[in-house]
């Protein structure tokens, strides 16, 4: 700050100061959560609760655009550079001294803006928000990860001894390369094949249907190229799947079913994921099942399997078979029953094809 105000060859201007008692550690992870900027001119931003935030502006130069930042306590992982549309170039999120993390918004030159009347609001202990332009400036919102929710905790079943599960955040995915990757999710079954049914008449193919969607919706806002085999209730043989996947290119194909018990046993719960062949199909097996888990507090681990299914067989790209609970168990299946806990399904799908691509990609 000092360093910007001893060079007179900038305009610099310190709009805002928030400081309260809590202060991190330096080697505490970024307290930046999430944020958006949205297409209205309003960024908003999700932060560790009484999270020490300090914006500037600085108008452009030679080198420069107009430029917006955010300093945030704690230590960014992996500075990035996401392109920007519209009137913003691109935005940064960086590292600027250890410690600290920085999200820069770098306006393209053509001064639109009105610094004085900016004014950040906190909406809440962890989320914040800013207007910084008028509408229709910016074509596409920019964002990583979900403003909006609140943290969740997940205490399906409380007898189980799950603190750390119940204090997960659900709301954020890590980054990955933007459409650099393309994915195919295959909902199992569907039209006259319902696949399992389970208690209460639940059908295999409605909800592996709504949560591949979910996991479809999730990955093309993290910038994952995603694509269904199937959208609705038709009838759709395992050869056009694979040949789908196998002419779309994909990176990886992830069929998503959900299983029932010989006998509709209500005591066998659990989840599985099957690779057939490769390390990296292991890897990707390993990355869902160890996420699914997760969201499933209680539900036993069946683990990761070699698996000889159809799809997962004769697809060229690493490839998965997903089953995310019993529908005939009585622990998974009322938990499948409930829109809340497919959502949870989804996004942890997602966060595992997410973690393998970063890894693998
Ligand atoms: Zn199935």
């Amino acid at each position: 700050m000092i360093r910007f105000l001893d060079k007179k060859l900038f305009r610099y201007l310190s709009i805002f100061l928030f400081l309260n008692s809590s202060i991190l550690p330096v080697n505490s992870s970024s307290a930046l959560a999430a944020w958006v900027m949205k297409t209205n001119g309003v960024l908003e931003l999700r932060t560790k609760s009484n999270t020490n935030l300090k914006a500037y502006f600085q108008k452009a130069n030679q080198i420069y655009g107009d430029r917006f930042w955010i300093d945030f306590p704690g230590e960014l992982k992996n500075p990035r550079t996401i392109n920007g549309n519209g009137l913003i170039k691109e935005i940064r999120l960086g590292k600027p001294t250890k410690g600290k993390t920085r999200l820069v918004i770098e306006f393209k030159k053509e001064g639109y803006l009105r610094p004085l009347t900016w004014r950040m609001i906190g909406l809440d202990k962890n989320r914040w928000r800013i207007k910084l332009f008028s509408s229709k400036l910016l074509l596409k919102s920019i964002g990583e990860g979900v403003v909006e929710k609140r943290i969740r905790n997940i205490s399906a079943n409380k007898n189980f001894n799950n603190k750390e599960k119940r204090t997960q955040d659900f709301s954020q995915l890590p980054y990955v390369k933007q459409n650099k990757f393309s994915v195919v999710i295959d909902p199992g079954h569907g039209g006259p094949d319902p696949g399992a049914i389970g208690i209460g008449g639940m059908r295999e193919t409605d909800v592996v249907l709504e949560v591949s969607k979910l996991v479809k919706k999730l990955l093309s806002e993290r910038g994952v190229k995603a694509k269904l085999t199937r959208k609705n209730e038709v009838d759709l043989d395992l050869p056009p799947r694979v040949s789908f996947a196998n002419n779309t290119d994909a990176d990886i194909f992830v069929s998503i079913h959900a299983n029932a018990s010989r006998g509709k046993r209500r005591d066998i719960n659990g989840l599985e994921t099957f690779y057939y062949r490769g390390p990296r199909g292991r890897l990707l097996a390993k990355k869902i099942q160890k996420q699914i888990l997760r969201v499933s507090p209680g539900s036993p681990d069946r683990g990761v399997k070699q698996g000889r299914f159809y799809v997962i067989k004769n697809t060229k790209m690493p490839a998965v078979l997903v089953e995310i609970g019993f529908l005939t168990g009585r622990l998974d299946a009322r938990r499948l029953e409930k829109t809340a806990h497919r959502k949870r399904m989804a996004y942890a799908i997602a966060k595992g094809i997410i973690e393998y691509l970063s890894k693998v990609g």
